[in-house]
């Protein structure tokens, strides 16, 4: 006869909906309890990272002890490295807190991430040559550039400092323990490019810098991108790791470098599926906190979790696909298109299933359950976010007297409800002082931030 039959027994174990929701959200859901057990250890990590070299949280000096006016003038070139794209840009100062900026993006090879250290810093000093020829910069004086170089550094001074880690998938082994700086000068010097390089700045300070040029009461910048992590303004006297002799203005911005939050992993709901994402990732074992939370690693783990429900015959009949077979092949801007579908079946998400991770048929149910898992993925890591403001805030006494913290990044700047489901979480970790913690959207803050550190330097 002309029935089709199928080839394959699709064999759905009858494992209810809601049986199998409900088993997803007490590994994934965070109580309000728990929330607050994580901050007391958060507050208590950023004390010690303080006192001396050697714990989890870095607490890294960016020798950047004065906040802007907003009357810097002045043009100055940026370099940004450290998210998903690297960035060239020419920063114009206005000196009345207003800043023009003028950018070209690259997008940095595969081989050039994780090979040799001079392929990496001859991409960069190729990308700036590319800027200021396309955009006709004179380069009769040497440029100042600020280099927003967004890893963990030994940094020991504002144009020093030696790569510790890395993270966010890079992996030249050969430049750790080196100065940066010094890498890109010689790499700009090989090009015969007339540029120097007087600042190295973290993306999180770059951030706060670059709102404080406007905001003067702007305490703390945090990226939630690529990856995460947060600067704030800390007094000199309450820094007694501190060895680099008088600050005039008495305070220093310190790179917390948070990603490394718990890497001992005592108060984190660390679960099995971040385990094996941890396991198969370029730094099994670092970066905990940035692995719960940020861009890089939230697809991942939703990926993981289907894998598995495939692997149970719970999901999609049991039949899986290449592509979702691939690490990091469900990416997080999937999650945000399947949060952002309100069609009542679903029908985004399935032609997100369908299309770009080849399953041949989602059914409603299986969708249902898709979006369920991005949207308890997501939600805690928007949680996991408040905790670390929460605890810097309390850090540094300013829950009663509050403060505004810049945010940027793609997670933040682009994955729906990120911000709302973070205010809540400040609200069960801070009760009414929720409303004095001001957070606001810092675009292109690492990029005029350096800039604006570069005016200062
Ligand atoms: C790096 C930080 C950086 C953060 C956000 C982390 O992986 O270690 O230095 O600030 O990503 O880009
Ligand atoms: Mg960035």
């Amino acid at each position: 006869s002309a029935l089709q039959k199928p080839t394959r027994k699709y064999t759905y174990r009858e494992v209810d909906e809601s049986e199998v929701v409900s088993a997803l959200e007490d590994i994934f859901v965070i109580r309000p309890q728990t929330l607050r057990n994580i901050c007391k250890h958060f507050v208590d990590e950023l004390t010690l990272g303080l006192k001396e070299d050697g714990h989890t949280l870095k607490m890294i000096p960016s020798y950047v002890s004065h906040r802007p006016t907003g009357k810097e003038t002045g043009s100055y070139l940026a370099l940004d490295l450290g998210g998903t794209n690297f960035r060239v840009c020419e920063v114009y100062l206005e000196g009345d807190s207003k800043v023009r900026l003028t950018q070209k993006k690259f997008t940095i090879p595969d081989y050039a991430k994780c090979g040799q250290s001079d392929v990496l810093f001859d991409f960069l000093a190729d990308s700036v040559l590319t800027f200021i020829t396309e955009n006709h910069i004179p380069t009769e004086s040497d440029i100042p550039l600020g280099f927003t170089f967004s890893f963990p550094v030994n940094q020991t001074a504002i144009d020093k400092g030696y790569l510790m880690v890395w993270t966010k998938g890079f992996d030249c082994k050969d430049t750790i323990n080196k100065d940066v700086v010094a890498l890109l000068n010689e790499a700009l010097a090989r090009k015969n490019v007339k540029v120097h390089v007087t600042a190295l700045v973290n993306d999180t300070v770059g951030t706060l810098m670059s709102h404080a040029y406007n905001d003067p009461g702007t305490f703390v910048g945090v990226i939630l991108g690529t990856g995460t992590n947060a600067a704030y303004v800390e007094k000199v006297s309450a820094i007694p790791k501190w060895k680099g002799g008088p600050v005039e203005s008495g305070e220093m911005i310190i790179n917390c470098e948070w990603g490394a939050f718990d890497n001992e992993r005592v108060v984190l709901p660390f679960n099995k599926y971040d385990q094996k994402m941890d396991e198969e990732s370029t730094n099994p074992g670092e970066q905990t906190f940035e692995k719960m939370i940020s861009g890089m690693y939230l697809g991942e783990i939703v990926r993981q979790v289907i894998v598995e429900l495939v692997q149970r015959r719970i999901l999609f009949g049991g039949v899986s696909s290449p592509e979702i077979e691939t690490p990091y092949k469900f990416e997080t801007a999937y999650m945000s298109r399947i949060e952002r579908d309100h069609t009542s079946d679903l029908l985004d998400t399935k032609m997100v299933l369908q299309e770009l991770l080849n399953i041949p048929y989602p059914a409603p149910r299986d969708r249902r359950i898709v979006r369920r898992i991005c949207e308890l993925v997501a939600t805690r890591a928007a949680r996991l976010s408040a905790v670390g403001v929460a605890a810097v805030v309390t850090k540094m006494e300013r829950v009663e007297d509050g403060c505004t913290v810049a945010i940027d990044g793609s997670v933040y700047e682009h994955y729906p409800h990120f911000g709302n489901r973070m205010k809540d979480a400040l609200h069960e970790l801070l009760g009414m002082f929720e409303e004095n913690v001001n957070i606001v959207l810092g675009k292109d803050g690492s990029s005029v931030g350096a800039g604006v550190i570069a005016a200062l330097a």
